[in-house]
């Protein structure tokens, strides 16, 4: 670049000095040849009025311009004056005779002219030379400083701040030379620190080119965030997970296998799969190495590491939400291609989806433990009270009937006193258990107190499916043993029943029924079923 210009100015100058010097040199000689011409011409003159040769020889010699003249008759080349080296060496006179050629000679002027120009051209290029040397002295500084900004330039392009600029010039210069390594600083501190965030947030090693590299990953970052906000609002665990299959696929993955496995039921829930991932697990998670290992697995790390993965290619199986009640397992499989990036990218929106599935399974849980009885794992009475009107309202819009049966044990005191409140648990577990297995997955059951049910039966027709069901319960409870320590118990119970919308008109009334009925059954004796009828409430004095 500097070369280049130093050329140009140097051409432009040597052209210019070249178009002067001719310039001038053409004026001098055409002024010269006119100061001959005229000089010759008053020579001629005087020599045609005069023939005092000593006049004419002054003439000449005091003329600066003109050496040798010859006068010639021009009719016959007779030469009549002739003067060379201003001496005379023929003369004739002229007598009047005026047609005559005068040749002259200004030799001397015109060589004094040469070295003249000659003179000029060497000043001029002398001057040329020192304008170059001075221009470069002053210039290359500045175009050190272009130069090296390019090069800096393309550092950053690279992403690499730390190629600084030096000058020896001071003043305005040498600060735009501080303040541009102090950007460059800057650059340097602020993508450092850019680059420290996302591999906090991402487990990706940091990228060679800095400015390529953040731009790429806040992209990715911004992409998961948007990820992240559309799951929480997902239904389950499956759309969740079809939506993270969707993303594994934008990132070009080829054989990948995403599963979902419940933890709680040692099951899998959720298989997606594209091309081969030669896995011969199936359905036992239990062989998965990474789902027993809660570990990453990568084929890098050992030969054969999985005993399960039957084909040449490596993989990566990745479990995710290892310590929830859902574990993840996406197994990546791969031949030759780079793809540490994406698994970076991809391990990020595994976290994401983990903390959603995990908080959604929290929830689900939650919600379980507060309508639930912790004992007997029925329902409690708060669920009954957020449930009933719905029910109710239901069957109202459908024309059906809901049939409240009230269930007590018979004589349960008697096993706490006998054998102990533990043993007594066990007796109110079991008994649950039959009451649960007697009636449809539509119908509720709910530990209404101590040892006392409420069964909610849904869709109901006619009292005869209340009494018939409360039969099934009472007889198989009658049956059932309830396994303790010493001895082998059994219990029975007692049942009232009552049936809305025939013989109670609201959900408190329909219960308070039941329960009248189930006095009733007491007092008939223990283990039977009484249906509420109107007449109960006179005998109760209701
Ligand atoms: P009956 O109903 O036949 O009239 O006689 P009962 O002996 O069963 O009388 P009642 O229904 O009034 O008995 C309630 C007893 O149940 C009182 C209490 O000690 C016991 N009980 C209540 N809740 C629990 C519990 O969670 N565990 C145990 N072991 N006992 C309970
Ligand atoms: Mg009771
Ligand atoms: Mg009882």
């Amino acid at each position: 670049m500097k070369k280049r210009i130093l050329i140009i100015i140097a051409l432009i100058m040597i052209i210019s000095t070249i178009i002067r010097t001719v310039m001038v040199g053409y004026s001098f000689f055409d002024y010269s040849k006119k100061i001959i011409q005229s000089e010759s011409e008053l020579i001629a003159d005087i020599i045609m009025e005069t023939t005092d040769k000593t006049k004419i020889l002054n003439l000449i010699k005091n003329s600066k311009t003109i050496n040798d003249i010859k006068f010639i008759k021009e009719y016959k080349n007779d030469v009549v004056f002739d003067i060379r080296d201003k001496t005379i060496t023929s003369f004739y006179p002229i007598e009047n005779d005026k047609s005559i050629k005068i040749i002259y000679n200004g030799e001397l002027y015109f060589s004094k002219l040469k070295n003249a120009t000659v003179n000029l051209l060497l000043i001029a290029s002398i001057s040329l030379i020192l304008i170059i040397l001075i221009v470069n002295y002053f210039l290359t500084p500045y175009l050190e400083i272009l130069d090296s900004v390019k090069k800096s330039t393309q550092h950053i392009l690279k992403g690499d701040f730390n190629y600084k600029l030096h000058t020896r010039l001071k003043g305005k210069a040498g600060d735009f030379i501080n303040s541009y390594n102090e950007f460059l600083d800057k650059l340097n501190e602020s993508f450092g620190v850019i680059e420290q965030k996302y591999t906090s947030l991402i487990e990706k090693n940091p990228g060679t080119n800095p400015l390529y590299d953040a731009k790429e990953t806040i992209s990715q970052l911004a992409d998961i965030f948007k990820f992240k906000r559309v799951i929480e609002e997902d239904i389950n665990e499956t759309v969740i997970l079809d939506r993270l299959a969707y993303v594994i696929d934008t990132f070009g993955i080829n054989n990948y296998m995403l599963t979902g496995i419940d933890n709680n039921t040692k099951k899998i829930f959720y298989i997606k799969q594209k091309g081969d991932i030669c896995c011969s697990i199936q359905d036992n998670p239990a062989l998965c190495r990474a789902y027993r290992s809660k570990h990453e697995i990568n084929s890098k790390n050992y030969k054969n590491l999985c005993e399960f993965h039957y084909c040449k290619n490596k993989y990566f199986c990745i479990p995710f939400s290892s310590e929830g009640n859902f574990t993840g397992i996406l197994k990546i499989m791969y031949e030759n291609e780079n793809i540490s990036d994406k698994i970076a990218y991809i391990k990020a929106y595994l976290k994401e989806t983990s903390a959603i599935i995990e908080s959604k399974y929290t929830l689900k849980l939650l919600k379980k433990q507060s309508i639930k009885d912790p004992l007997t794992g029925l329902y409690n009475r708060r669920f009954l009270e957020e449930t009933l009107p719905k029910i109710i309202s239901s069957a109202n819009r459908r024309h059906s009937k809901v049939g409240f049966l009230m269930i007590d044990i018979d004589h349960f005191k008697k096993i706490n006193d006998t054998y102990g409140h533990d043993i007594g648990d066990k007796v109110i577990q079991t008994i649950s258990s039959v009451i649960l297995n007697s009636i449809r997955e539509s119908d509720i059951a709910v530990r209404f107190g101590g040892e006392e049910f409420l069964v909610i039966l849904n869709n109901i027709h006619s009292i005869n499916d209340v009494l018939r069901v409360a039969e099934k319960i009472r007889k198989t409870i009658e049956k059932t043993k309830c396994p303790t320590v010493k001895k082998t118990i059994k219990k029975t119970v007692s049942i009232g029943a009552s049936l809305y919308s025939d013989n109670c008109q609201n959900v408190s009334e329909c219960i308070k029924n039941a329960d009248l009925a189930l006095y009733k059954a007491k007092n008939n004796g223990r283990n039977q079923v009484v249906i509420f009828d109107e007449k109960l409430k006179e005998e109760s004095n209701y």
